[in-house]
């Protein structure tokens, strides 16, 4: 009996030190979030650490860029949602009418996309961050919520910029916003390979990264998307709501919810005395950004931005004198995806009620489609 005793204790002290001995972003890398830009393949190779060591984390490959670095989404939940990740994609879609059913849905589906313009890069850094804290702290709002997480759209742009900052960066990094690391030369790291910005491109699918991400989004249909953003060095950060005036097909419920996710995120911000905007400047017109297309495609879609862009490097002095540094674009980033998580997670079955009435007033019954 004490045997069976010992032996019970040491499986589940075995178990705490299996959870508690995944290595952060930092440990992995060997650098501080914020000390430097990852390059892309260290990024994926975070992400494949991570989902091989644990079972409620999973890497899906869906596509290739121009230049052939890899397209990835991660799914991240609870490790019995993980094993019965196809039976909810299917309950969510048939809520939709996009195949047949009735089945109910009670997960919330949030989707989290990064780096989409290449330069605006403490995004994916934000992203592995992210992973982290869900995978370690937040672990209770995974019960109830799948979080899809893209960490970098445009790995191609990505690594264009990360590869030229590196390049010419003083060391330590130089504040003064003349300094030649923070004047990125054209075409920039913003758009992929052949210089198109993907955040033009949802509606459209003209760019190989475009056609396989919507490929599979439109095999999801999450609940929530947010696209990360940068913006100019003294802008204060900025998330929803978005400015008016709003398209006629956003329901009252996409416009109430993205008010409740920015309140979230500014119980956060408030407490750390972080600036922030709302209701200006980002719109939810044109149908090809990337919270427009999945607004119209049911979910709340949203933009959030960040101060820093191509221009801020590790770290520059800005228009008011203070430091922006990465390291703070990174950790803003980390708390606006984290609280996107939390309030979904609270609203789980509201969200999936919405949603389905969202597609009442739309027959997709008439469209032949096979998933
Ligand atoms: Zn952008």
């Amino acid at each position: 009996m004490k045997i069976k005793v010992t032996l019970l204790l040491l499986v589940l002290f075995a178990g705490t030190l299996y959870s508690q001995s995944i290595q952060s972003p930092s440990e992995f890398l060997g650098y501080e979030i914020g000390a430097r830009f990852t390059r892309h393949h260290k990024v994926v190779a975070y992400f494949k650490y991570v989902s091989t060591a644990l079972k409620n984390v999973k890497l899906e490959k869906y596509g290739e860029t121009n230049e052939h670095r890899p397209l990835y989404v991660t799914y991240i939940s609870s490790q019995e949602n993980i094993i019965n990740l196809e039976n909810i994609r299917k309950e969510n879609l048939s809520q939709t009418g996009i195949i047949a059913g009735n089945a109910t849905n009670k997960k919330a589906i949030v989707w989290l996309s990064y780096n989409v313009h290449g330069n605006e890069a403490s995004s994916t850094e934000a992203a592995m961050l992210t992973l982290y804290e869900l995978v370690t702290n937040k672990k209770a709002w995974l019960e109830n919520t799948v979080v899809i997480l893209d960490p970098c759209i445009n790995p191609d742009g990505r690594d264009r910029y990360v590869n030229w900052f590196n390049q010419v960066k003083s060391t330590p990094y130089n504040i003064d916003q003349n300094a030649k690391e923070h004047s990125e030369p054209w075409p920039g790291g913003r758009p992929n390979h052949y210089l198109f910005d993907l955040n033009r491109d949802w509606a459209w699918v003209t760019q190989v990264e475009s056609q396989k991400r919507i490929a599979i989004y439109n095999k999801w249909m999450p609940h929530i998307h947010v696209d990360f953003h940068e913006q100019g060095i003294n802008n204060p950060y900025y998330f929803a709501p978005a400015a008016e005036p709003f398209h006629e097909i956003i329901t009252d419920w996409q416009r109430d919810f993205q008010t409740q996710i920015g309140k979230n995120h500014a119980r956060y911000f408030d407490k750390e005395g972080w600036l922030y905007f709302t209701k200006e400047s980002f719109d939810l017109l044109y149908p090809s950004y990337g919270d427009t297309y999945p607004t119209y495609m049911g979910a709340i879609g949203m933009t959030y931005e960040q101060a820093g862009h191509g221009r801020a490097g590790l770290g520059i002095q800005t228009d008011a004198g203070e430091i922006l540094t990465l390291k703070d674009r990174a950790i803003h980033h980390m708390t606006t995806g984290l609280s996107t998580v939390e309030i979904s997670s609270k609203h789980a079955e509201k969200l999936n009620i919405e949603f389905k009435k969202f597609f009442e007033n739309f027959n997709f019954k008439s469209i032949k489609v096979t998933f």
